[in-house]
């Protein structure tokens, strides 16, 4: 077995007096699609919040290839090699699909060793180019980003996470707000990016979950319940009593 690339040991979260998250132990190996299930209000969002360094976890400690990231600065996890996208688009709406992805290889170059440097500038380019490739939208490089179909911003998203190269990716809903077109195009993106790097993937969409995971993992009223192959959670008595309400 490989060594984990992500561990995390009783993970707790409090906002004020709410427990957000609480005694969250597991761990995660390199190159698999693991999905974190649950109810709306879960958790799910403040479990990836912790993982991606947008928030600091109240208990408990996240490894990253053997390494505490306690203390480590939001930008310094992408450096790293840890990557997210957002439940809620987030891009510049004004900007080209190109400039978008432009923006995030700047802020993110010290992962690559290519300071602010004129000349490195076409590298910066190109490895923008690479990303919008990677995820089908190079065709679209010089349109406005907010012209952008909804899924074609999805995968825009994915493209700015995937310009630090990440060893894990941590996607949140992102086929939210998709139709069934969209959703497979976004699906047949995710078992692509799946055969190169370790992702963690939030949904909603219980077909593609199962077809799409290795693993998934159960959070309800932030705690683990459940944690096994997509076959092992669909008849698990306590998931589908809690969450596909049976
Ligand atoms: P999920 O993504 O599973 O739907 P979230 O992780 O977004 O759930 O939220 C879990 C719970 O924590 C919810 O009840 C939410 O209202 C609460 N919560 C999330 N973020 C904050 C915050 N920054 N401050 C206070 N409460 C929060
Ligand atoms: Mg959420």
């Amino acid at each position: 077995m490989s060594a984990p690339l992500l561990a995390v040991e009783n993970v707790g979260m409090k906002f004020g007096g709410f427990i957000a998250l609480q005694g969250v132990t597991t761990e995660f190996r390199p190159g698999r699609v693991t999905s974190i299930i649950g109810p709306n209000g879960a958790g799910k969002s403040t479990f990836f919040n912790v993982l991606s360094g947008v928030l600091t976890p109240s208990t408990g400690s996240v490894r990253f290839k053997g390494d505490d990231l306690k203390g480590t600065r939001q930008h310094e996890f992408v450096h790293r090699g840890i990557a997210r996208s957002y439940q809620i688009t987030n891009i510049f709406p004004d900007l080209s699909v190109h400039e978008n992805v432009r923006v995030a290889a700047q802020a993110g170059r010290a992962r690559y060793n290519i300071w602010t440097n004129r000349n490195r500038f076409p590298e910066l380019d190109a490895r923008a180019d690479k990303a919008l490739e990677s995820v089908g939208l190079i065709a679209k490089r010089n349109e406005t980003a907010k012209f952008l179909a909804h899924g074609q911003q999805r995968a825009l998203e994915i493209a700015i996470a995937l310009i630090s190269d990440p060893e894990l990716l941590l996607l949140d809903e992102p086929t939210a707000g998709m139709g069934p077109e969209e959703t497979k195009e976004m699906v047949a993106l995710l078992e692509k990016l799946a055969a190169e790097r370790t992702i963690l993937l939030v949904e909603h969409k219980m077909k593609m979950i199962l077809g799409l995971s290795d693993r998934i993992l159960v959070l309800h009223h932030g705690q683990l319940i459940a944690d096994g192959t997509p076959h092992e959670i669909q008849t698990d008595p306590e998931v589908r009593r809690v969450y596909l309400g049976q």
